[in-house]
């Protein structure tokens, strides 16, 4: 910030202000400039360097994923106020006056469309797993991933956005294989982003299940402690935001997807992701909206 501005009235604004982010009338899905997306990049890296060694198979997948993928999965009964599905028109030319009919009157106009064969993609690991069917070698599979994610979670808090970017990793393997795999990347995880200067702690957490019912599976998630995270202070005011999670599934994508182990037992599966966004707007937070006034240890570390 230069001593001659005045100070912006929220990390939101001083984002804007700065060209860090661009909005675009729609909370939650700003656009993002040049200096955000290299910040951006270079932490991706950081993550591939760190990694290196591990042999993980890379792969990107699109924004959206198959239907039969969330039905399969009961995302619905879990998280039918996070989805979001893609709807398009399939009806003939005359009825598709309609749809400037009642745009101009102001109408809504949605039930004339009908759902496609796809949805957003609500997890960056989901679009994998069906590539798992089958029996899983013995030292199992370890893929990593960069992928968009789609929640519809409107906010005006930068934080929590409609759509961003994950550095994902799954395991797929024995339970002992999956569940140590997870704790070294949480030690990892924190260990990168306090090298960062951030300050990261872990903390277990519960998913945002939907309902009542969601309340009692959140309960259970945390009791069995198959969910982690790691917190940084972001938001001014409120409690420290996840930037990464650390999932055990147990058998559940291993069920869900005839994922086997040569015992013919279901394989059990474990995640990870870095919320990458989220994380660049930690460092802008922590460290000031210009990455030229950054202590130098954080601008070596990330190549800047
Ligand atoms: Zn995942």
């Amino acid at each position: 910030m230069s001593g001659a501005s005045a100070p912006p009235t929220s990390l939101y604004d001083g984002l804007v202000e700065h060209g860090l982010i661009i909005p675009v009338g729609v909370q939650g899905a700003f656009g993002r400039g040049a200096v955000f997306e290299l910040v951006l990049a270079r932490f991706n890296a950081l993550v591939d360097e760190i990694s290196r060694d591990d042999g993980a198979r890379y792969c990107v997948f699109p924004p959206v994923i198959s239907r039969k993928i969330i039905e399969k999965l009961n995302y619905m009964d879990s998280f039918p106020h996070l989805c979001g599905a893609v709807c398009s028109y399939f009806g003939d030319e005359r009825g598709s006056k309609g749809f400037s009919q009642r745009i101009a009157a102001g109408e809504p106009w949605g039930d004339l469309l009908q759902m496609t064969d796809v949805v957003l993609n609500p997890a960056a690991c989901y679009p994998v797993y069906p590539s798992f069917t089958g029996v899983v070698p013995d030292s199992g599979h370890l893929v990593t991933m960069f992928n968009w994610v789609f929640r519809h979670e409107p906010s005006p808090q930068p934080t929590r956005m409609q759509s961003f970017r994950v550095r994902e990793f799954v395991r797929v393997g024995t339970p002992a294989q999956v569940v140590e795999w997870r704790d070294m990347w949480l030690q990892r995880g924190l260990t990168l982003l306090q090298s960062l200067g951030l300050d990261a702690v872990s903390d277990v957490a519960s998913d945002p299940f939907f309902g009542r019912a969601g309340k009692i599976m959140a309960a259970s998630q945390a009791q069995q402690q198959l969910k982690f995270e790691v917190l940084v202070p972001v938001n001014d005011g409120d409690s420290p935001t996840a930037v990464c999670s650390f999932n055990y599934h147990q058998q559940y994508f291993g069920s869900a997807f005839d994922i086997v182990l040569p015992s013919g037992e279901p394989a059990s599966t474990a995640c990870l992701g870095f919320g990458l966004e989220r994380i660049v707007i930690a460092l802008f937070k922590t460290h000031g909206f210009d990455p030229a006034r950054w202590p130098g240890a954080v601008r070596t570390k990330l190549g800047l």
